[in-house]
């Protein structure tokens, strides 16, 4: 007598991701497990009246996507506000600040994310689209906003009134006013802070819309890359009401100003342990990023070399509390975009070695847009996870300017080193950090595959298409020391899987976006066909 399943998926093409099993062509599903994997044979066994065969018809089917960095409730909070991504001219903005704002009438605020950097950079130029409401745009990165006169008066930061802000930048011109341009978190809240919140219905409604399109796109599980106990409860509450659909790992934001004792935070959320929400970790800013010029470097801007920035922790600050989240058995997860942040979160995590003992603490560096090669090997020796999103660099010098001139020719070799890093050890995580980048791993598996040298003597970081699903399951999975149960198609892992419309290692790099995801189970569940 065997077992009967709810499904089986025959005639695929697995990549299972398990280096003892890498292929297979079916695999049984019963409950949330899988509970076979092997040849069509083998899993006909688990067949009655009661199980539903799907057909693979010969195409990719992986395990479910993890991805590793991405701001869920924020960026469904996005998706209320004008879109941005697209905007290439003072037109299109125009175009679209316009529409929304006839659209929304009944709202003081017209906010915009996901613009793109050089497009407007002054109060003036928003006021010449629109005087008489308030307006705020966050650029593509969420470390920088624009805003309007209007929203400046309303914010009382027209006028320098000598304020000092930990984290950020209010630019200002010869007269002391506000040129509009806000870098950094403390200057952007100083508008946004106004900015009315969606009320509780609202944003559960626009999570649910986000969860789902993730869905789409094969996406199973995040990382949510900053957060607290609130933001933790809004996704149990999904959990709760059985409408959650997507696993969601909740660190602890740790903020300049977080004292020791606010750490019990995150000692609470690590202790929510349900099938789809955990907490567990804290996430701290060392840095900025290349584009405003608050990344913290080794070596000087190449377009602007008398700029100086500090990084946001110093060395002895940092160490100090991520030994301390270390201690309480958290994982630490730190953005670092220049090498110098790089270098100090890898000196800080060496430091809380030497103090707590070395331990599986898998502790990580996001981001890594420059790696002097000096610290490449640290990541393996220190046991520190690299989780790198690869759309942010750019995928050729034509297509994304600001970037390549801050950081100069002389970084580029070391820029977004993905391959360096995989070559020397690291555990490479992969992920988009929506909103920054879009969330489809198709897009981003696309560029990793195909990115193009910046100059002709530049080392090939590009990735192979297996690399690539296994940084975003196997070893997204131990990232979130989940490997035992996901992240793998393996018998008793949990079945969270994807099915793609094309046999993907049969495509050209080049047309790897041609494929589209046909179904997705999270659970066991199907949640997208
Ligand atoms: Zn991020």
């Amino acid at each position: 007598m065997s077992t009967s399943a709810h499904f089986i998926i025959e005639n695929a093409k697995i990549f299972t991701s398990d280096p003892a099993n890498p292929h297979a062509e079916a695999l049984a599903v019963k409950g949330n497990r899988i509970i076979y994997v092997g040849d069509r044979q083998g899993a006909a066994k688990y067949r009655s009246e009661k199980t539903r065969v799907i057909d693979g018809q010969g195409q990719t089917l992986t395990p479910g996507f993890i991805d590793s960095h991405v701001h869920l409730l924020w960026g469904s909070i996005w998706m209320g506000n004008a879109q941005l991504q697209e905007v290439r001219t003072k037109d299109d903005l125009k175009k679209i600040l316009l529409d929304f704002a006839a659209k929304n009438k009944t709202d003081a605020w017209v906010v915009g994310r996901g613009i793109r950097y050089g497009i407007v950079s002054t109060r003036h130029e928003l006021d010449e689209i629109l005087a008489d409401r308030p307006v705020y745009i966050g650029a593509f990165d969420g470390h920088t906003g624009w805003a309007n006169t209007r929203a400046l008066e309303l914010a009382s930061i027209l006028h320098d009134d000598g304020r000092e802000l930990v984290n950020g930048i209010i630019v200002r011109d010869e007269s002391g006013l506000a040129t509009g341009e806000l870098r950094e978190g403390d200057a952007m809240s100083t508008v946004m802070d106004l900015v009315p919140k969606p009320d509780a219905h609202r944003k559960r409604e626009l999570l649910k819309l986000a969860i789902q399109e993730f869905n789409k796109t094969g996406i199973t599980s995040v990382h949510n890359m900053n957060g607290d106990m609130d933001e933790l409860m809004a996704y149990a509450a999904l959990e709760d009401t059985g409408e959650m659909s997507l696993r969601v790992y909740v660190p602890y934001h740790v903020k300049p100003e977080t004292t020791e004792e606010m750490l019990s935070e995150a000692v609470e959320m690590a202790k929510v342990r349900m099938d789809y929400v955990r907490g567990g970790a804290a996430k701290f800013f060392m840095d900025g990023v290349w584009e405003s010029y608050t990344a913290f470097n080794v070596d000087p801007y190449a377009d602007e070399p008398d700029v100086k920035v500090e990084p946001i922790f110093s060395l002895e600050h940092f160490t100090r509390m991520a030994a301390l989240c270390d201690r309480m058995g958290l994982q630490v997860a730190v953005h670092c975009c220049g090498d110098g942040a790089v270098r100090q979160a890898l000196d800080g995590y060496e430091a809380v070695q030497r103090l707590n003992g070395k331990r599986d603490s898998r502790h990580r560096v996001e981001h890594i847009e420059v790696c002097q090669p000096a610290d490449m090997p640290r990541f393996r020796e220190l046991g520190v996870i690299a989780s790198m999103q690869t759309s942010h660099a750019p995928f050729s010098l034509e297509e994304d300017m600001v970037w390549t001139k801050r950081t100069g020719p002389q970084r580029w070799p070391i820029s977004f080193p993905w391959r360096d890093l995989k070559n020397a050890g690291a555990h490479l995580a992969l992920g988009s950090d929506w909103t920054v980048a879009p969330f489809d791993p198709l897009i981003n598996i696309y560029v990793a595959l195909n990115r193009q040298k910046w100059a002709p003597d530049d080392p090939d970081q590009r990735l192979t298409l297996e690399e690539c699903i296994v940084g975003y399951t196997r070893d997204a999975a131990y990232t979130e020391f989940m490997e035992h149960q996901k992240g793998q198609i393996k018998e008793g892992y949990l079945a969270d899987l994807v099915l793609f419309s094309h046999d993907l290692f049969a495509l050209p790099a080049e047309e790897i976006r041609t494929a589209h995801v046909v179904m997705t189970m999270v659970d066991g569940r199907i949640v997208f066909e």
